[in-house]
């Protein structure tokens, strides 16, 4: 099904999307109700066979979140693909209801916050590509790498992609979603176009990441896990539920703090936590592989949005054209947010006056994700070391992770009582407050230094145990 090499020529009326991540199938679905072939070209070899790691997207191996407004996004463009990852294992939280979770100030209470989706990332891309795949108007390539742009005879529009064997594809349209590696600057540097400006902030956080068999346990009440680090203790965890009975365990830190890809090291900085509820729970966990890291972590947005003499025939989505610091957990709901901005803006245009609109639409989809997300990081405390530029001297404070470590921020005026606003609603990924959907709201924390909400069994290891919240 997925690796369609048949000898149909592309016809010139088409769309070509690049990469078959989460980005490029949204786009494709989205384009198929305006052109009558839409072809993927993907790298990877793509697994029929079920839900398989991929080298094109190594970020799979990292607890990934997707937050309702992406799982409404997706399933408003995919009717029943939430219903298929609940089957395949994947499960629908309330969070910070089913965590246990510690907020920089203090733990949390176990009270409705915001839905998220949580499973392996190999279960949401073979889901999305079965769902997509169903349009009998979308193929998809595999194996097959792009290695440029093919220029029009006008030198001003971009009319089809060269393949890596030497094979040109034409398109009237050309959309680049090969995320985090996109070349798309070097090509159309190569055609003589400008290229786009870039907006760099990097907090030089890492990640590592171990799969863990869940211990059966009946008396456990929490579902996942997630202890913040702040800047008296940058390092952090997280601990979420995958499909095949399975945790994830991903550890982060910044700068010098960067958690450990030895394997003999990993419950140690686990252990290093503001609290060491995350080790106790996998210390006695079996682990199903070793340590992965990941570093390559920083803000990144290049402003295909502004060139001004961009050529017609040629766009560029997902993590190609803005990534974030993955620990927002936005990029998925980016790139919904994005094909949804495109699905509006290809309603009133035919296919013949879609390459000339691109910038218009580039425009739009750069904006859905800034209006969405990014601006609202930027605007407030939780982006505060990841808005220093990239370059220059580490400063402390880029150690710090992503919600506000000022806890007279967080405090209700006049009663002491910590609440922590802001952070959940953001993490919500632009979800409008309105009918149907989580309006932000404060959640409060349980009394200091206790998830006495959710007591987990077995004695503490340390002193104060569990309840030790520096
Ligand atoms: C460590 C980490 C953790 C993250 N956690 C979260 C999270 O919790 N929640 C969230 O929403 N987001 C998260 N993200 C971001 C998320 O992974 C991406 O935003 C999301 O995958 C969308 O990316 P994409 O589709 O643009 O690119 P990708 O998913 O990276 O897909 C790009 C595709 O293009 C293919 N490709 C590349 N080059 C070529 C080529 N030349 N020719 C053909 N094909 C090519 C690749 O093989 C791949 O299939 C995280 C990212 C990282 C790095």
């Amino acid at each position: 099904m997925d690796d369609d090499m048949d000898d149909h020529p592309e016809p010139r009326d088409g769309a070509v999307v690049l990469g078959a991540g989460v980005a490029g199938l949204l786009a494709a679905r989205v384009l198929a109700e305006r052109f009558d072939r839409v072809t993927v070209v993907e790298r990877d070899e793509l697994p029929d066979s079920g839900p398989a790691f991929r080298p094109g997207v190594p970020q799979s191996r990292h607890a990934h979140v997707l937050w309702s407004k992406g799982v409404d996004l997706i399933e408003d463009l995919l009717p029943g693909t939430t219903a298929r990852l609940l089957a395949g294992g994947a499960v629908l939280l309330d969070l910070p209801r089913d965590f246990l979770w510690l907020s920089p100030a203090d733990w949390f209470l176990p009270v409705h916050g915001a839905r998220a989706l949580l499973g392996s990332r190999e279960l949401l891309d073979r889901t999305l590509r079965g769902q997509v795949l169903r349009d009998a108007r979308i193929r998809v390539r595999a194996r097959c790498t792009a290695t440029g742009l093919v220029a029009a005879a006008d030198g001003r529009s971009v009319a089809g992609v060269e393949l890596r064997s030497g094979e040109r594809l034409p398109a009237r349209l050309v959309v680049d979603a090969t995320g985090r590696t996109s070349r798309a600057p070097d090509w159309l540097a190569a055609l003589g176009h400008p290229v786009p400006a870039t907006t760099r902030y990097d907090s030089r956080l890492g990640y590592s990441s171990r799969y863990y068999a869940v211990p059966p346990d009946p008396a456990r009440r929490w579902r996942g896990m997630y202890v913040q680090g702040r800047p008296d203790s940058p390092r952090g965890g997280v601990l979420v539920p995958l499909d095949g009975d399975r945790w994830l365990a991903t550890l982060i830190g910044n700068g010098d703090h960067a958690p450990p890809t030895a394997q003999e090291e990993f419950l140690g900085f686990a252990r290093s936590l503001r609290s060491p509820a995350l080790h106790d729970a996998l210390r006695d966990a079996q682990p199903l592989s070793s340590p992965v890291g990941f570093r390559n972590t920083a803000n990144e947005r290049r402003h295909y949005e502004r060139l001004e003499h961009a050529p017609d025939g040629f766009l560029v989505l997902g993590d190609a054209a803005c990534r974030f610091n993955p620990v927002y957990g936005h990029g998925m709901t980016v790139a919904a947010l994005a094909a949804d901005a495109l699905r509006g803006e290809l309603r009133t245009l035919s296919p013949r006056e879609v390459p000339g609109a691109v910038r218009r639409i580039q425009r739009s989809t750069a904006a859905a994700g800034r209006d969405g997300l990014a601006d609202r990081h930027e605007r407030g405390p939780a982006l505060s070391a990841d808005r220093r530029p990239a370059t220059g001297p580490h400063h402390p404070d880029h150690a710090a992770l992503h919600v506000p470590s000022d806890r007279r921020r967080q405090r209700r005026p006049g009663r002491g009582r910590p609440l922590l606003r802001g952070t959940v609603p953001v993490r919500d990924a632009g979800h409008p407050a309105g009918p149907g959907h989580d309006a932000p709201r404060p959640v409060p924390l349980a009394p200091a230094g206790r998830p006495a909400h959710h007591p987990v069994p077995g004695p503490p290891r340390a002193a104060g145990g569990l309840g030790r919240a520096g």
